[in-house]
C-alpha cells in the first residue's frame, strides 16, 4: 500500500509564537482581515498579541467578529465581501475551529465576488485561488490549524458539511497553548473529546500506518490521560492544557491524512438539532464505534486498549464526560435524520471498521429514544 501525506502548513509552536515570529505576518501582505467570534479571541489574549504583532510589522487591519459556533456560510460570505472591499491581502483567523474554519472559507469568498454563499461547496468546479490564511488557535480540539478542512453550516438547510482540498490549508499556523488557558471547563471537555475522537477515529482507518500511526498513538496516549485528569477536577493546570493542545495538533495531523469515521457525521445530527457542542456530539457515539472496532479490527483494538485501559474503563470514562440525558429521538425523527445518508453514504461511514449503512446509523440514533 502507498501512503500519501501532504501537510504544507508552516506551524510555529510554543509560547509567544505570535510575537516572536511576527515577521511571518508581514510576508503575507500589508493589509489583513482579522476574523474572530465574539469573545474567545479577546479572552484568550490572542487578539491583543496579534494586533501588537501587526502594528510592529506595519500591517493595517480590519476586524470581522461575527463568526458563531458551527459557522454559517452566510457570515463567511459577508466577511469575504468585507475582506474584498477593504483590500485585505490575507485573512488572519483567531479562535477555535469555528473562526479558523470560517477563515478558510472567507479567503475564497474574498477572491470570488460572483460566489453566492452556497457556491463554496462547488469551489472545485473552478474558482480564483483564495487569499492566504494565517491561523491562531485558541481551543484544544479541532486541529484545524493543520487540516485542509473547513466545516460550515448551510443556513438554508441547517446542515453541516465540509469543504476540503489542498487550497484549504493555512499558510502559517501559530500554535501557542497559552491561548487555551481561558477556555471554560465545559468547552475544555468538549474540545478534548473532539481531539480524542480524531485520534481514535483516524487510528482505526486503514490509512493509519507509518508516521500517521505514530501521531495517532501519541495523540491517543496524551489525550486519554488528559481526559482522565479532566474527569477528576474542574481545575485545569497549565501543564494539562499544554498537553491537550499539543495532543489536539497530533490528532489534527491524523485526520488530515486518515479522515474521521461515523461518529463525526452522526454527531452533526446532535449539534444541528439539539445544539450539542461538536466534540461531545461525536463522543455520544463512542461506545457503538469502539464496539465495531473491537469486532472488525481486533488487532488494532488490542493495541488501543494497551495504550488506554480495558474496554469497559475507556467506555466508562467517555460516557462520564458526555451528559446528554435531555435528548430524545423518536423512531420517526431517527428515520428523518438518517435520510441524508440514503443515497450518499459518507466516506466517514465506509472508513469505519465494518462500514456503516444508513439503517445501522438510524438504529444507533435510537439509543436516544
Ligand atoms: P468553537 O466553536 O471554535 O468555540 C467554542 C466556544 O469557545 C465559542 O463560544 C468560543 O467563543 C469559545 N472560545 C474559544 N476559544 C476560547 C478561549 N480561549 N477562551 C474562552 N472562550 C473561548 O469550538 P471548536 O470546538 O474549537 O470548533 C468547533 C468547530 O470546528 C465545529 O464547527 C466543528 O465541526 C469544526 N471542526 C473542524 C475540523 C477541521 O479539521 N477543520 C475538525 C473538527 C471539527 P467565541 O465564538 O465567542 O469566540
Ligand atoms: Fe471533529
Amino acid at each position: 500500500m502507498i501512503y500519501d501525506v501532504y501537510m504544507p502548513v508552516r506551524c510555529i509552536y510554543g509560547k509567544n509564537a505570535v510575537t516572536e515570529k511576527s515577521e511571518l505576518l508581514a510576508s503575507a501582505g500589508k493589509k489583513c482581515l482579522i476574523v474572530t467570534g465574539k469573545s474567545g479571541a479577546k479572552k484568550s489574549g490572542a487578539l491583543d498579541d496579534a494586533v501588537n504583532a501587526l502594528d510592529k510589522e506595519k500591517i493595517s487591519y480590519e476586524i470581522y467578529d461575527g463568526i458563531t459556533e458551527n459557522p454559517l456560510i452566510s457570515s463567511c460570505w459577508e466577511a469575504g465581501k468585507k475582506a474584498r472591499e477593504s483590500g485585505a491581502e490575507f485573512i488572519l483567523g483567531i479562535g477555535g475551529g469555528s473562526a479558523q474554519d470560517a477563515s478558510k472559507a472567507i479567503a475564497f469568498y474574498a477572491t470570488n465576488p460572483e460566489f453566492r454563499p452556497v457556491d463554496i461547496y462547488g469551489k472545485d468546479k473552478g474558482c480564483i485561488p483564495p487569499l492566504p490564511v494565517i491561523l491562531i488557535g485558541t481551543t484544544a480540539g479541532t486541529g484545524s490549524e493543520v487540516t485542509a478542512v473547513s466545516v460550515l453550516t448551510n443556513d438554508e438547510t441547517g446542515i453541516k458539511k465540509s469543504v476540503k482540498g489542498p487550497d484549504c490549508y493555512a499558510s502559517v499556523s501559530y500554535c501557542d497553548p497559552k491561548y487555551t488557558y481561558s477556555l471554560p471547563y465545559g468547552y475544555t471537555v468538549s474540545t478534548a473529546l473532539d481531539a480524542f475522537h480524531h485520534a481514535v477515529e483516524g487510528y482505526f482507518t486503514t490509512k493509519c500506518e507509518g508516521v500517521e500511526r505514530i501521531y495517532a498513538e501519541k495523540a491517543i496516549q496524551m489525550l486519554y490521560s488528559a481526559l482522565k485528569e479532566l474527569s477528576t477536577s474542574e481545575e485545569v493546570s497549565e501543564e494539562l492544557r499544554d498537553s491537550l493542545y499539543y495532543g489536539s495538533i497530533y490528532a489534527g495531523l491524523v485526520i488530515n491524512t486518515c479522515g474521521t469515521a461515523f461518529p463525526h457525521p452522526m454527531g452533526y445530527v446532535l449539534t444541528e438539532n439539539f445544539g450539542v457542542p461538536h466534540g461531545t456530539a461525536c463522543a455520544a457515539f463512542f461506545t457503538e464505534y469502539i464496539e465495531r472496532c473491537v469486532k472488525f479490527s481486533p488487532g488494532k483494538a488490542a493495541d488501543f486498549f494497551r495504550m488506554t485501559d480495558c474496554e469497559s474503563k475507556v467506555k466508562e470514562l467517555i460516557s462520564s464526560l458526555v451528559k446528554l440525558d435531555d435528548i430524545k429521538i423518536s423512531p420517526e425523527a431517527a428515520h428523518k435524520y438518517s435520510a441524508r445518508w440514503e443515497n450518499v453514504i459518507p466516506g466517514n461511514f465506509t472508513a469505519s471498521p465494518g462500514g456503516l449503512t444508513r439503517e445501522e446509523a438510524e438504529k444507533i440514533l435510537l439509543k436516544f429514544n
